[in-house]
């Protein structure tokens, strides 16, 4: 917990941001800024910087975000359609909030 990123406080619960999902090691919200109809970000609750600071142990964290995100596709109606899963790595990626994330973007399509 760094009380100087965003992430870290949200994740806490110490905004009111509302969480469409939380468990012990991630919630997930909306995007504040959306750049598509469904944009949910994964977001663990442990900071991590970027994905370039991801170690061994953190495999399994890894391997969550990614399941978590294919289960809120289902839950925001977006899996068979189709949907967008996005790490923004440091800022020449497009990184702006540095503290790992995963964009889930769909909606576009809704059959
Ligand atoms: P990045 O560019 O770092 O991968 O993405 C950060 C994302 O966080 C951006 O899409 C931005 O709109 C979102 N964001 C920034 N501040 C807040 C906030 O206070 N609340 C929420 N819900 N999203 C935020
Ligand atoms: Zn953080």
């Amino acid at each position: 917990m760094e009380n100087d990123c965003l992430f870290c406080r949200i994740a806490g619960g110490q905004t009111d941001t509302t969480f469409i999902y939380e468990d012990d090691n991630l919630v997930v919200f909306k995007d504040i800024n959306p750049h598509a109809p469904v944009h949910w970000l994964v977001v663990p609750k442990k900071h991590i910087r970027s994905i370039n600071d991801l170690t061994e142990s953190d495999q399994d964290l890894v391997a969550l975000m990614i399941d978590t995100a294919r289960r809120m596709a289902e839950k925001a109606g977006i899996a068979r359609p189709g949907y967008k899963l996005l790490f923004n790595v440091e800022s020449g990626g497009g990184q702006v909030i540095f503290h790992l994330h995963l964009h889930l973007l769909g909606g576009w399509e809704r059959k």
